[in-house]
């Protein structure tokens, strides 16, 4: 096979003059990290775009999470969803909390608010949820729940950068939400991340634990090492204004997906009505695991990488202990998603759409 392998994502670079002219002005200022200017321009820049006035770079999206769990004081029983990347739960482990599994909507894949309520015991202290692929939660039922039983509402927003729902960023939702800015996301500073919060105590709580828990000689908190540096801020500066093309780009390939693909005994998600998505995921749900199995071998053996997003369901890592969780470790078995990027030739597109079509006319299924 001559072909390049196609993998489910590749990384946007900005054209290279753009880069080096921000790492000009790093070399200028002689400041490398500690907010300097360019962390200083993003963090600015991001909370213009994001409507967010107390958005704080963090250095990756997983210690966004868990600074924002220290931030609010969450403790004890965590309410968590079981189908999103790993790290959603293993923040919360790492931070002392014991996460409890809701199962997830057949059709968002997001958290079931409507098993919520039964699953809140006298300890449990948050809900913890994933727009998982862009697709925002239930938000204004979780809120609810959370303002009726008095709980902390933080979303895993790593997948939903710039995502707006009924006219509002997704991330003004809950007390606080976290981006991940790592390289394979859509928009991203190579590694980085986001916490957002709504009030001026939970900023400064966080930019405390942020850095080490001082402002010059006076130390107030514990804290941690999550700065983001000038080299990192300098690429999220760069990869910024093309965000618009990036997600312009993902939505063509999408509707080229959507369009060969309509014959085919496969489904998409659901993307609530409100909703304008970002396009940062290409979920495919075939009709059971045996069939996602092939599927992903006839594709890997025409050089598509596919990959497990999201796999396995978190309630069955080996290090939890949690109920059987039927729809999220169902969807895990059956999920695949597609090559999607934005620079996706008319030729790469056209690979995936034949494999895939090749797999099911060879009599899959
Ligand atoms: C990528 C990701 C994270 C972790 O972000 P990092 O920046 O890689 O630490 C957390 N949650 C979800 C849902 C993710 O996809």
């Amino acid at each position: 096979m001559a072909h390049d392998p196609i993998y489910v994502t590749k990384s946007y670079l900005p054209p290279l003059e753009e880069y080096q002219r921000l790492v000009a002005e790093v070399y200028a200022s002689h400041v490398l990290t500690n907010n300097g200017p360019l962390h200083k321009r993003l963090e600015h820049a991001l909370r213009e775009r994001l409507e967010a006035p107390h958005l704080l770079l963090m250095s990756n999206g997983t210690l966004a999470i868990q600074l924002a769990l220290r931030a609010l004081k969450v403790s004890g029983k965590v309410i968590t969803t079981p189908f999103s990347y790993v790290a959603t739960t293993s923040a919360l482990l790492w931070e002392g909390c014991e996460p409890v599994f809701v199962d997830v909507r057949p059709d968002t894949l997001c958290i079931d608010a409507s098993l919520i309520e039964a699953a809140i015991t006298p300890d449990t202290t948050a809900i913890l949820a994933t727009h998982v692929y862009g697709i925002p939660c239930d938000v204004e039922a979780i809120d609810a729940i959370a303002r009726k039983h008095g709980l902390k509402v933080i979303y895993d927003a790593a997948h939903a950068f710039d995502v707006r729902y009924k006219g509002r960023p997704i991330t003004a939702y809950g007390d606080a939400s976290t981006l991940s800015f790592h390289a394979t996301k859509l928009f991203h500073t190579v590694e980085g991340g986001a916490t957002i919060v709504h009030t001026p105590e939970a900023e400064h709580d966080m930019r405390l634990l942020r850095s080490f828990g001082h402002i010059h000689d006076d130390h107030f908190s514990l804290g941690m090492n999550a700065k983001l540096s000038e080299m990192h801020a300098a690429m999220g500066l760069a990869v910024l204004p093309h965000v618009e093309h990036i997600i312009a780009q993902r939505r063509e390939v999408c509707t080229m997906y959507d369009e060969a693909f309509v014959d085919l005994p496969i489904e998409g998600v659901m993307i609530p009505e409100g909703t304008a998505w970002n396009y940062a995921y290409y979920p495919v749900l075939f009709r059971n695991g045996s069939e996602r199995k092939r599927v992903f071998d006839h594709l890997s053996a025409e050089g598509i990488v596919a990959r497990r997003y999201f796999y396995p369901s978190l309630n069955t890592l080996p290090y939890v202990t949690s109920d059987p969780m039927p729809v999220s470790e169902d969807l895990a078995d059956r999920v695949l998603c597609l090559p999607l990027f934005a620079g996706m030739s008319i030729q790469e597109c056209g690979r995936v759409r034949s494999a895939l079509l090749s797999a099911f006319a060879n009599g899959l299924g």
